[in-house]
Formats: C-alpha cells, structure tokens, sequence
C-alpha cells in the first residue's frame, strides 16, 4: 500500500537542512515560502476575516511580486498566494506567470472558490500552480447530499484538469468548530465526490483582545482524527496539524519561523507572520527593501525577529504554523550545539511551509 505523505507538520520546517543549518550557525538564509497577500478585497464577508486588519481595497502591484521574485530566485521555490481573495487581483494570472518564470516549484493557491468558474482564473490555475486551496465556507452540513455551489465549481475544475492533463491539485480546507466525527465524514464524502484531492482540516480561531486564539471545544477532535484520517480511500487525503489541536504550551525566544517563511501583505510590507499582517507593530521591511540582496541580513530585520518571544506574542492563543516552527527551531538550537538538523522524511509541497 503506498504510504500517504505527510502535507503538514510543524518539523517540515527542518526538510529544508541547509537553511536550518545556516540559521543555526546564524546567518542569514532565504526564505523556503514566499507568502503573498495579494489583495486586501474580498466578495465575502466572513466573521474574524484576518484580512480586515488591512486597509480595504489593497492590491499587490504585481511589480513588488516580480521584484521579490528576482531577489529570491534559485533560493527559495515555494510560493503561497492569499488575500482577501487573491483571484480577485487583476494581475492574479501574470504573478501566477511570473512565478512559474522565477523558478519556483510549489505554488499554491488559498481561495474561497467563488470564482474558480472564470476563465481568467481557471486559466491560470490550471497552467501554472501547484495546488488551489478552497476554503469552504459553504459545505452543505447535516443537509441532504448535494453539492453547494463552492463544491460545483471545484467539480467543473477537476473536470478540466482531467481533461487537459494540468498537474493541478484541488484541497479544500474546513474549520473545525463545532463538527463531529459524523459531520467530518460527511464532509470528506461531499469533498471527495467533487473531485478534491484532499481535504485539510484546521481549528477555528477568534480575535481577542490580546490577539487570537483558538475556540475551546475543538480538541475533543483530535483523538477521532487519526483514525479519521486513515479511513480515507485511496487517491483522497486528510491533512491536519495536530499541535493546532493540542494545548501544549509554546515556548519560543525570536519569531524564528520569520527567517523561513516571508509574509508579505498587499500594502507590500514584509509583516512578521500570517497572524500579524498589517500591524504596523510586526512590519519587519518594506517594499522598497526587496531589491536588496543583504535584505536577510540586515541587522534591524534580524533584531525585530529576535525580539518577538512566547511570552510577549499576543498572536500566538492561535498556534499557527509559524509560532509551532518557531519552537521546533527553538528546540533544535538549545540541542544542537553545532549538530546537524536530523533527516526527515519526504513531505507534500516540501517548499510550502
Ligand atoms: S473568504 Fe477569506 S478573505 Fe474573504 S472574508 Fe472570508 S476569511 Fe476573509
């Protein structure tokens, strides 16, 4: 039986050993994941939308794109496109184009899916990324079986992709608050039979007043996960990050996972994280900075990094990927002592972290 590959883990990071050895010996390194916020804009209306802390109406110029692209090219080829709505950008396939033409390897997609339909972004789609990830905020629930219109359009798009042989992968992604084991199975099956190639399931957090955090309840999930996960039939995954679930404290010294995954909102700004874009506290460069080639190490940018701790992060109540990469990091310095990171195994889009 094949052996499904992991898409998730917050050791992904330590696939990338040259860079890890590189942060542990205190250099500057590229980052593995360009992540791009396209566009501030959005045609829904979501309740915690992270992209309401930015100015409305923002669009990347696909010139600041290209730029980071040149800085970045041969050094890091994993780039993620996000918004708002990133195919709202009207510039959404010439920086799909451009980053396909920049070298870079694993380029994924994160969108609602309400325009999957339209040429000029099923076009793109299918010619030049690696995966699109439908956030599906429409799934039909306890409902009779039927496919919502989100996952109409994702059957229309793997019709083309069998149809024209594109390498495209479709994931839907689900927040978890308030679904059980039957609704998870239900939601695999409608998933699934839309012709999604895997579906990723991840907590459902808030806005508090000190930053974010996780909704209480949802840990209940992860015991029934596993098993969950195991039970898919071939050709169909699920994907889950289980330290998202899980209560452990975090303990970090320095926003390490900065170093390996660059955060770029669509005002340009380079922000610390995901979970801080556009707040002017966490802008760590700006656009202007990206036809430096000593950007990585400029010393004030290392600083800002640096200073960013478990104890004085208000974003971390919502264990993104970025605050549990930044333990396992912290971890592997306190071990190190000059060692090598250790060997891993392959994962999913090695370099989307
Ligand atoms: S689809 Fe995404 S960007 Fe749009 S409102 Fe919802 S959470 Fe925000």
């Amino acid at each position: 039986m094949a052996v499904q590959l992991e898409m998730v883990s917050p050791f992904k990071v330590l696939w990338h050993r040259d860079k890890v050895a590189g942060f542990l010996a205190g250099a500057a390194i590229f980052p593995v994941t360009l992540e791009l916020g396209l566009t501030t804009a959005c045609n829904l209306c979501c309740p915690d939308c992270p992209s309401r802390r930015g100015q409305p109406g923002l669009f990347l110029p696909p010139e600041t794109a290209r730029r980071l692209f040149v800085l970045c090219r041969g050094r890091t080829f994993g780039v993620i496109l996000s918004g708002g709505e990133p195919t709202l950008h009207p510039g959404f396939g010439q920086v799909l184009a451009m980053a396909r033409e920049h070298e870079f390897r694993d380029v994924t997609v994160i969108s609602n899916g309400s325009r999957l339909d339209c040429d000029e972004v099923a076009g793109p789609l299918l010619r030049h990324a690696s995966v699109v990830r439908v956030s599906l905020y429409d799934w039909p629930g306890e409902k009779p079986p039927g496919l919502s219109p989100t996952l109409k359009r994702i059957e229309r798009l793997r019709r083309a992709i069998d149809q024209s042989g594109s390498p495209l992968q479709i994931g839907v992604s689900l927040l978890t608050r308030g679904i059980g084991r039957r609704q998870l199975s239900l939601a695999a099956s409608v998933v699934r039979a839309a012709g999604a190639h895997w579906l990723y399931l991840h907590p459902t957090c808030v806005s508090t007043p000190r930053g974010s955090a996780r909704i209480q309840g949802q840990e209940r999930l992860l015991t029934a996960l596993e098993s969950f996960r195991r039970d898919q039939p071939p050709g169909f995954a699920v994907h889950y990050l289980k330290q998202r679930f899980s209560s452990n404290p975090l303990v970090f010294n320095g926003y390490h996972a900065a170093h390996f995954v660059m955060v770029v909102g669509a005002d340009g700004a380079n922000y610390l994280s995901s979970e801080t874009k556009y707040q002017p506290r966490y802008r760590i460069a700006v656009a202007a900075d990206y036809v430096r080639r000593d950007l990585f190490s400029d010393p004030p940018r290392r600083a800002a990094i640096a200073a960013v701790r478990s104890g004085n992060y208000p974003a971390g109540g919502g264990r993104n990927r970025g605050v549990l990469y930044s333990q396992v990091l912290e971890e592997i310095r306190r071990a190190s002592t000059g060692k090598e990171a250790p060997a891993l195994p392959d994962f999913l889009l090695p370099h989307i972290l």
